[in-house]
């Protein structure tokens, strides 16, 4: 994987430039209106970088310009570095809409997908939601977006490489409100609910019962799912609202996720 984003460079000698200094907050422009980073902790300078403002208020423009309205999502997307979670080899593809390789075979959703599912998790509220269940914390991007949207994360992978590589990624921004978990999220994390909402980065045959359980009345539940002909192994997002009444399901577009599965590697 390293050599992709070498040929990359190769590609584009003028791209990137160094980043300086921590990211002072920006203005953007967005077809959404103004966004403005919310001012958070960055990180001293990798040594490799990107002139990482510009580069995601233009990644920003781009959701705003795809539909992506909510401005609290635009904002997070807009303070959080994802180059900083990714390979040093793939820094400089880390604002293009493309998912990435974060090792073990996983991978790191593109931004226009994860911006997507953030805005359905978060619809209808014009403040941060309470606490969230992620299922699938990967190398740590979305958990710390979801830092930005809500009051607490808890956030569970099953595959040990990524749940430490995760904290690595996370250490240095100190986010109090995040809790990352070594577990199986099939079976969710009863302890901390009911959740305002949940959201998975890996999709299975079918939603589990106990992420529907967990969920609050009022939250929403953002999963990719198996769906399609038998045999064929397209996956769509999903949006489950918990009612009074019972649940709504909702089948939203055609997704491409890595898949969901048991037990602890
Ligand atoms: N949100 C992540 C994307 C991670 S990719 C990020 O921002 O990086 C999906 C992740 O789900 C993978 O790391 C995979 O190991 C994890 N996963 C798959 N099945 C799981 C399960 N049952 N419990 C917890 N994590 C799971």
């Amino acid at each position: 994987m390293p050599n992709m984003g070498q040929a990359n460079l190769k590609k584009r000698p003028g791209f990137p430039a160094r980043l300086g200094l921590p990211s002072p907050p920006a203005k953007l422009s967005a077809s959404a209106g103004q966004v403005q980073p919310v001012p958070g902790r960055h990180l001293p300078p990798q040594g490799i970088g990107m002139d990482s403002i510009a580069v995601r208020q233009n990644m920003v423009a781009k959701l705003a310009q795809q539909g992506i309205s909510n401005t609290q999502v635009l904002s997070a997307m807009a303070s959080v570095e994802r180059h900083r979670f990714v390979d040093t080899a793939l820094v400089n593809q880390a604002y293009e809409d493309t998912s990435l390789p974060i090792g073990l075979g996983q991978t790191i959703s593109k931004p226009g997908v994860v911006a997507r599912m953030l805005e359905l998790l978060c619809q209808g509220r014009g403040t941060r939601l309470g606490r969230v269940l992620e299922i699938g914390t990967g190398c740590g991007y979305q958990a710390t977006l979801l830092s930005h949207l809500c009051t607490e994360v808890y956030s569970m992978e099953r595959l040990r490489g990524l749940h430490d590589k995760a904290r690595a990624n996370l250490r240095h921004l100190r986010l109090a409100n995040v809790h990352l978990l070594f577990g199986d999220g099939i079976a969710g994390y009863a302890r901390g609910a009911p959740y305002a909402g949940i959201i998975a980065a890996a999709g299975g045959d079918a939603l589990p019962q106990a992420w529907i359980d967990q969920l609050a009345v009022g939250a929403f539940l953002v999963a990719p799912v198996a769906g399609g002909p038998i045999g064929c192994r397209s996956q769509s997002l999903v949006v489950v609202e918990k009612t009074a009444q019972g649940v709504r399901h909702t089948v939203m577009e055609a997704v491409h996720f890595v898949p969901l599965k048991s037990g602890l590697a």
